[in-house]
């Protein structure tokens, strides 16, 4: 079966699992995900799997991508911060939707295969950085929208929530271990904060500090 026979057979199965929205069918329909998949699982870039990509990271599973993707209701006047980079493939779709995406990866080496790969496919408007993506982005805060796509604990980063703007939303799979897990859906009113449960889900944990580069003891 060809590559284009791939897809459009991985598009109609997403579609019949509850991606419906036209704007996130067609950035997955934009981005091609063998360019974010390493050589060994080609053949697997549109079966709806997750896969490894080094580091013990994996690359998500396209249905969680467009469910989650469509979760965050972005429009194309939105900034984004993403959470966990990995291998970009949730930022480029992201930047299909958005007007701004801001990125976060705490592997040194995912990071900068993710920003060849953006190079490479001219999303220009997706900037990524080496960082503790549980602390936000400070200087670019405040975001429309967030997505985090490592699973932490019962409640999201407190530096995150306080980057959220005035009606945003954020997305992120809450749940204490990796069985009971679950995307959580926060959205910033004029009251305060809403909290959503949407759906099961297992994603690899969310972990603090910059991967190999401990923390500096302040003072030292
Ligand atoms: N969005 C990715 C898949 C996410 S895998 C894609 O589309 O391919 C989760 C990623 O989150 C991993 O690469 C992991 O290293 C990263 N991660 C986990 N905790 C993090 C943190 N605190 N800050 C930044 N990145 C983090």
């Amino acid at each position: 079966m060809s590559t284009a026979a791939r897809k459009i057979r991985l598009l109609m199965l997403l579609r019949r699992n509850g991606v419906t929205d036209v704007h996130v069918l067609r950035a997955l329909e934009l981005i091609p995900r063998e360019a974010f998949v390493p050589g060994p699982f080609q053949d697997q870039a549109y079966e709806d799997t997750a896969l490894p990509i080094g580091h013990g990271q994996t690359i998500s599973q396209p249905l969680v991508v467009g469910l989650m993707s469509q979760a965050l209701e972005i429009t194309d006047r939105m900034k984004v911060l993403e959470v966990g980079t990995g291998s970009g493939y949730q930022a480029a779709i992201l930047s299909k939707l958005a007007r701004r995406v801001y990125t976060v990866e705490r592997h040194r080496p995912l990071l900068q295969e993710a920003e060849a790969r953006f190079h490479q496919l001219r999303l220009h408007n997706i900037t990524a950085r080496l960082a503790d993506g549980m602390k936000g982005w400070p200087e670019a805060a405040p975001f429309e929208r967030i997505l985090v796509t490592a699973g932490g604990g019962a409640e999201p980063p407190p530096d995150l929530l306080a980057q959220l703007a005035p009606g945003g939303v954020m997305v992120i799979p809450l749940g204490a271990d990796r069985r009971g897990q679950s995307v959580v859906r926060f959205r910033r009113t004029d009251t305060g904060i809403d909290r959503e449960e949407l759906w099961p889900v297992r994603f690899v944990p969310l972990l603090p500090d910059i991967a190999g580069e401990p923390a500096r003891a302040s003072g030292g």
